[in-house]
């Protein structure tokens, strides 16, 4: 089976934890700061803090943003679940705003019919989904225009970007995970960026019980720390980055010239921006049945997702409906990943193209 994603570590990531282990130093540590201080430079932003997770990252960032009880936050229902969970982790309250069905991504313009509906809207999360960064011009004007906090969720957008400029480098925070399946990995993990100091500083503390200073808690926070050994793994996997970016770009583009079924749609890169092919995500009528006919050929898939957030269980309980984003909802029903991932053979990528041009 070709599989849906593949993290790729080799003797110097192995090396490196090594060296962690041997020091004895395995918690957070140098190792950690150096980390943060090369992920912040790759993406252009003045600070970082590594953290355990991408949704821990999310928390702290709405923590950081001042999200309080009750605020709404408008995102996009059309994303992994830690996306609006960690909204809700802080009581707060998600406004699921539609996506554009052709980049995958929130849509300005419902945005600003929600700041419309409502006019009292806190902040704006983002997500740059599957590796295309949003439309950052007309968000950023948005933002701007309303005085509202932007925090981008770029879980799935290392080293994407929009002209010039780096998907993370946009928000007052944004955030990073470096689960085994993304475009790098630190095992578990995960970064906040901001350019903003009072930002950092807040993060640093809810990730570290509150302590600006040893045994001193002025805040409520959580033990939601990186490790020596997870930093290690990153510092070599942030080297190999552009690398493994450039691998998935290639792979996209076989797949753009190659497959020419005309029952399957295929992902649109719109000029101007840098695609980093988190997922290579096809739109087709008949899903069960395409997944059946690429698993029999060994063909791995990935449905990302099956239902938008506000059709999830947890959702619908507390009063959502997908109903309230038609499009959403729409491709939901029709999306299935392929492998894209920079361990793909040139055999692998012309039997998966082969594959796909046979289904009918
Ligand atoms: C992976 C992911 C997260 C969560 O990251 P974890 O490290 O798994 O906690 C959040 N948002 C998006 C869009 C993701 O893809």
């Amino acid at each position: 089976m070709i599989p849906i994603a593949k993290p790729l570590l080799d003797s110097r990531e192995h090396e490196a934890v090594l060296k962690v282990l041997e020091s004895g130093a395995i918690a957070s540590g140098e190792d950690v700061l150096t980390f943060e201080r090369e992920f912040s430079e790759y993406a252009g932003t003045r600070f970082a803090v590594a953290i355990c997770n991408g949704t821990a990252a999310l928390h702290a960032a709405i923590k950081s943003c001042d999200i309080n009880p009750g605020d709404k936050v408008i995102t996009t229902p059309f994303t992994f679940a830690a996306t609006a969970n960690s909204i809700l982790f802080e009581k707060a309250v998600p406004i699921f705003v539609d996506i554009d069905p052709s980049t995958f991504n929130i849509d300005p313009i419902k945005i600003e019919e929600a700041l419309k509906k409502h006019g009292d809207i806190k902040a704006i999360i983002i997500v740059h989904l599957f590796g295309l960064v949003c439309d950052m011009s007309r968000i950023l004007d948005i933002a701007k225009a309303h005085g509202i906090a932007l925090i981008e969720d770029a879980a799935q957008a290392h080293g994407a970007m929009y002209g010039d400029k780096m998907a993370g480098s946009f928000g007052r925070a944004s955030t990073f995970s470096f689960y085994p399946t993304k475009n790098m990995t630190t095992s578990e993990g995960g970064m906040i960026l901001t350019d903003d100091e009072g930002i950092y500083r807040s993060c640093k503390t809810f990730i570290n019980h509150g302590q600006a200073e040893r045994y001193i808690h002025e805040t409520l926070g959580y033990n939601f720390r990186m490790t020596n050994i997870a930093a290690a793994i990153g510092l070599v996997q942030l080297k190999k980055l552009d690398a493994f970016n450039e691998k998935r770009i290639l792979n996209a583009s076989y797949y753009n010239t190659h497959i020419d079924n005309t029952t399957v749609a295929k992902p649109l890169c719109p000029a101007g921006y840098k695609h980093v092919y988190h997922q290579y995500t096809l739109k087709v009528k008949n899903r069960d049945r395409f997944v059946k006919h690429l698993a029999d050929n060994h063909i791995g898939t990935g449905i990302h997702y099956p239902l938008p957030l506000n059709g999830q269980p947890l959702y619908k309980r507390l009063g959502y409906s997908s109903a309230e984003t038609p499009i959403a909802q729409q491709v939901a029903e029709e999306v299935v990943s392929i492998p894209v991932h920079p361990a793909l053979s040139q055999e692998n990528l012309e039997h998966i193209a082969k594959v796909i041009n046979q289904y009918e």
